[in-house]
């Protein structure tokens, strides 16, 4: 189907869809003010426990129904039900759009794309770099597509700010034959949580993008850095895959690529347990059996010394890439904390940044301390740089990317 839908006149609301292998996540948002009206989750679906949990932002009370949900369509169904119960269906003129986070775009899409039969053989194309994550946004796309066929609906990728991203920064040193023939690159994620948040934190210190850069610390369960100089990327840690970087909830983040090696040949392991080791089993669940920084922060109080190097191993690495990033930047205007450990784990901050003093960092203990939902300051006021605590909003992001697309197209 090629689509040449348009946007409704006067509708302002986006749908946005994030959807997972056997999840979809949903927020249906007004852009009129940037309200939300709902926003849900369905998880397990193709099981018999699937679980749909709805929330109409306006009446507030959370609905929750449990009924196998055998695909994405059946699931998606569901969902065009509970907000059609709240007067907000799919079917409503006031829709404008829906828009899909797409994990991987590869190098072809470094901005929100209208998709197209075009772009979605292009997406299919980049299955193979994304096989855990693509296949899923797809079935989402066609399911929507499936439902609203007159609607405009915009990908909105994963890897589009990355792609501003030097050569030398992309490359991994390997010879270009072999990786141009894979397609074996650096992409980064998170791009659109490193966007939003780097664009913040210059509204905080009350510069334009343009004029700050930035180093965003995405810290969730899945964790990345990026370097921003004047709002564009440069470096990111996250690599051909989520898999390279930080020290995250689950992933091993950076390791000699020797030990795959040596995992396949002397431990006898088959390349997908490696791959469910070093994606699952690894990171601070690997090394302490938990990957919820609250409880590693609960044993470590109660003196446990396992929580205690998983904390040191990730507080290491993290440091090392801020050190990596003032390099590659020069000059760095602010240090931003975003996603659930950013955004939570005052410890975390504090850690990350003590002794870097040298480098004009420094945490306010008073600051650090305050829990809120907002974007602030948790450094110093004398120190040079300035350290942030950025919430981010990336489903407001894809809306808004979204949002812009349909109302001024621009020609792709
Ligand atoms: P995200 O992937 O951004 O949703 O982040 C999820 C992670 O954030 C969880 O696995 C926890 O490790 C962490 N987290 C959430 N809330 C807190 C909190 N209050 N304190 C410390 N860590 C938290």
């Amino acid at each position: 189907m090629t689509t040449n839908a348009t946007r409704p006149t006067d509708a302002t609301r986006v749908l946005v869809l994030n959807s997972g292998s056997s999840s979809v996540k949903y927020q249906l948002l007004d852009m009129h003010d940037g309200a939300r009206l709902a926003v849900g989750l369905v998880e397990r679906i193709g099981e018999e426990t699937s679980r749909l949990v709805h929330t109409p932002l306006r009446d507030g009370g959370s609905r929750e129904r449990t009924a196998p949900m055998a695909d994405h369509e059946a699931a998606l169904k569901a969902v065009a039900d509970e907000l059609a119960a709240d007067g907000l269906g799919l079917d409503s003129p006031e829709l404008a759009a829906i828009g899909h986070r797409v994990v991987h775009g590869g190098l072809k899409f470094s901005a929100p794309t209208v998709i197209t039969d075009e772009v979605m053989a292009e997406i299919e194309r980049l299955v193979p770099v994304a096989p855990l994550h693509n296949p899923a946004n797809i079935t989402g796309i066609r399911t929507a597509q499936a439902l609203r066929p007159d609607l405009p609906q915009v990908a909105v990728f994963d890897t589009a700010f990355h792609t501003t991203m030097p050569e030398y920064a992309a490359r991994y040193a390997i010879d270009v034959e072999t990786a141009d023939a894979h397609r074996i690159r650096r992409y980064g994620f998170h791009g659109t949580s490193h966007a939003y948040v780097s664009r913040r934190v210059a509204g905080l210190l009350g510069k334009d993008p343009a004029e700050v850069n930035v180093i965003v610390l995405h810290l969730g369960n899945g964790a990345s850095a990026s370097a921003v100089a004047g709002g564009r990327c440069v470096d990111t840690s996250m690599g051909l895959t989520p898999l390279e970087g930080l020290v995250m909830g689950t992933r091993s983040g950076d390791i000699d690529p020797a030990v795959v090696f040596h995992l396949e040949r002397v431990a006898g392991m088959s390349t997908d347990e490696i791959d469910v080791l070093l994606n699952k089993k690894s990171g601070l669940v690997g090394l302490c059996g938990d990957n919820d920084m609250r409880e590693i922060q609960r044993r470590i109080d109660g003196g446990d010394e396992r929580a205690r190097l998983a904390f040191d191993v990730y507080i290491h690495r993290l440091k090392k890439y801020i050190g990596a990033y003032y390099a590659v930047l020069g000059r760095v205007d602010a240090v931003a904390f975003t996603a659930g450990v950013g955004e939570n784990a005052a410890p975390v901050r504090e850690a990350a940044i003590t002794g870097l003093e040298e480098l004009g960092l420094a945490v306010d203990a008073d600051l650090n301390a305050v829990r809120s939902g907002e974007p602030r300051l948790i450094s110093p006021e004398y120190a040079r740089v300035a350290v942030a605590v950025v919430p981010t909003d990336e489903e407001l992001e894809i809306a808004q990317q979204t949002y812009s697309l349909v109302t001024f197209p621009v020609d792709q």
